[in-house]
């Protein structure tokens, strides 16, 4: 679909047949087509030009060694700032509280929130031998408790039971209070998301977060999410200081420039993906995988 920043950089730079140190204005050069390539992976614009500013610094008057092209050499610096900005190591979610666990799971409507919740919650139960208890706290659709109850259903989770009339924050209460009582390890919290950040859905994550204390508040985010990653990171964490990214849809066309964006901005680990619509289709994160993939 692109050409590889590999293949553009190597056009470009390995003319230069002085080898030794790469001038500013041969780094230059490159950097343009690094910013391209940021930019078609959907990468936000303020943390392109950040990006392309520490590759800057790094490149320019680096010696070229032998055994390298100009452009090989360019495209690893590149690719290690990449890796260094994604996080270098996985950050798997953190279980390490008292028992019940609280994950909170927040996001923009369609982001993918109930079915990463599920995933989740299947993955701690089957592969990490925990016992999980999953609670909709969505009362503005009115099918959404239903769903997490199906979900639950078909992978052998817990649902809380559904009380007709409750608020959100009476629902996050009840979920640790029956949590505690029945012994769970971990209490899995689904908000309810809006079509665009507001003030009512920031008031309802920070009333949420005040009521149940959770250990992780996990950021759900589309992989296509483009130049409104900044944004919606920005808000989420500001307003209800997030711990980590689930970054879904992964097993899209998109290049996942937005891990790299709100990585950025929040300097919040992206902690999980997922990568189709099946329970099991979620992955931890691989900082090195994705900067391939953004490199394209
Ligand atoms: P919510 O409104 O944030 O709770 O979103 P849902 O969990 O209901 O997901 C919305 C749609 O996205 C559903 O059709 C899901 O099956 C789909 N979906 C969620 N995660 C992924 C993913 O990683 N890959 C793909 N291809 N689809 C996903």
């Amino acid at each position: 679909m692109f050409e590889s920043l590999s293949d553009r950089l190597s056009g470009i730079l390995d003319k230069l047949t002085g080898r030794g140190a790469l001038s500013e204005s041969d780094v230059n050069e490159a950097l343009r087509e690094v910013r391209r390539a940021l930019i078609e992976a959907d990468v936000a614009l303020p943390v392109v030009r950040s990006f392309t500013d520490k590759v800057r610094v790094r490149a320019v008057g680096a010696e070229v060694v032998k055994s390298v092209t100009p452009g090989q050499m360019v495209v690893k610096i590149v690719h290690d700032q990449l890796v260094e900005m994604l996080g270098a190591d996985a950050e798997p979610i953190d279980l390490n509280a008292p028992a019940p666990v609280a994950i909170m799971m927040v996001g923009l409507q369609g982001s993918g929130k109930t079915t990463t919740t599920a995933k989740i919650a299947r993955r701690l139960a089957t592969r990490d031998k925990r016992r999980v208890l999953m609670a909709s706290l969505d009362t503005r659709r009115p099918a959404a408790q239903e769903q997490l109850k199906v979900l639950g259903e078909q992978n052998g989770i817990d649902t809380l039971p559904i009380v007709a009339g409750q608020g959100p924050v009476d629902i996050a209460r009840r979920a640790i209070q029956a949590a505690r009582l029945g012994g769970y390890d971990v209490v899995m919290l689904d908000t309810a998301g809006r079509i665009h950040i507001d003030e009512a859905l920031m008031h309802e994550m920070a009333e949420i977060k005040a009521a149940t204390n959770p250990h992780e508040i996990l950021l759900v985010a589309d992989a296509l999410t483009g130049q409104d990653a900044v944004n919606l990171a920005t808000s989420f964490d500001e307003r209800v200081g997030i711990t980590g990214i689930a970054l879904t849809r992964m097993d899209g066309d998109g290049r996942g420039g937005a891990a790299l964006s709100m990585r950025a901005v929040t300097g919040k680990p992206v902690k999980i993906i997922g990568t189709g619509e099946k329970a099991e289709a979620l992955e931890d994160f691989h900082p090195r995988r994705i900067a391939d993939r953004i490199l394209g």
